[in-house]
């Protein structure tokens, strides 16, 4: 089992769906979509993004039913996730104790891009709801990623794999993270 983080912006959407064309067969499972299948369905979630509004303890409670989900695909997966998410009243722990003891974790994977490059694909992409963040903030909450993901390496004696993901440098991106994935 892989997972791989990244602030938002960073470019795990899209390397991730460039690695599904390369591999058809591989399985990966998007956190936070099983985290939105199970807001909507129980507590009228309407938006992936709305799930960063919802009171802590639900947020939690779906969180912990998601990391019970992800066992179904059994142990050869890649999570598609964050190290952390900023909600109104501070940044919640992405891979908390409560998700990380349910799960056999082989190895993190974590996207990194330079903070300009991730604020202007931020801008770029209209499809998302993202939160305004400044240069410094993204730095900041890079720097939050980077200690929160610390921490779940060493709760899970896993490595962190870091990846770069500069523009127009896919090629290049997917040479690092098929090498990460051990492909
Ligand atoms: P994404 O499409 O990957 O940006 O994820 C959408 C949303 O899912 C995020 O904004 C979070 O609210 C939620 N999410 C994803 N992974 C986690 C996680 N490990 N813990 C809590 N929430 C998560
Ligand atoms: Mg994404």
């Amino acid at each position: 089992m892989i997972v791989v983080m990244g602030t938002p912006g960073a470019g795990k959407s899209t390397i991730i769906r460039k690695f599904k064309e390369m591999h058809p067969d591989a399985v990966v499972v998007n956190f936070g979509t099983v985290m939105f299948d199970i807001a909507s369905k129980h507590y009228g979630v309407t938006s992936r993004d709305g799930m960063r509004l919802l009171r802590r303890d639900r947020f939690r409670e779906i969180q912990g039913r998601a990391a019970g989900e992800l066992l179904k695909h059994g142990q050869g997966i890649i999570i598609d996730t964050h190290a952390s998410v900023r909600m109104a009243d501070g940044y919640y722990p992405g891979f908390p104790h409560y998700v990380l003891s349910k799960l056999r974790i082989d190895a993190f994977l974590y996207i990194r891009a330079p903070p300009v490059e991730i604020a202007s694909r931020r801008e770029r992409d209209t499809t998302r709801k993202r939160d305004p963040e400044t240069l410094d903030e993204i730095k900041f909450h890079e720097m939050v990623n980077l200690s929160m993901v610390s921490s779940y390496a060493a709760y899970a004696n896993a490595p962190i794999k870091f990846i770069i993901n500069e523009d127009g440098k896919l090629d290049q991106t997917m040479r690092q993270f098929e090498e990460c994935v051990g492909l």
